[in-house]
């Protein structure tokens, strides 16, 4: 799995990274960013659920 986050569409609300800090975490404005973009298989459901909560739809999930 690989994880995308479009910083376009990204205003901060901090959902993503408040339910998947392995997955995701704030940069110093609080907006977010993928810790990693090559998602192990033991944080694919933290991914999954990161992505479905974000309100402006900026995570993007691509499986392997
Ligand atoms: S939940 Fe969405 S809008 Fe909020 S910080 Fe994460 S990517 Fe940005």
């Amino acid at each position: 799995m690989k994880v995308q986050l479009d910083r376009d569409r990204c205003q901060g609300h901090g959902r993503c990274y408040v339910l998947a800090s392995s997955v995701f975490e704030s940069d110093d404005d609080g907006y977010g960013l993928v810790v990693s973009d090559s998602v192990p298989v033991e944080l694919h459901e933290p991914a999954r659920k990161g992505a479905g909560n974000c309100p402006e739809d900026a995570i993007t999930i691509i499986e392997d």
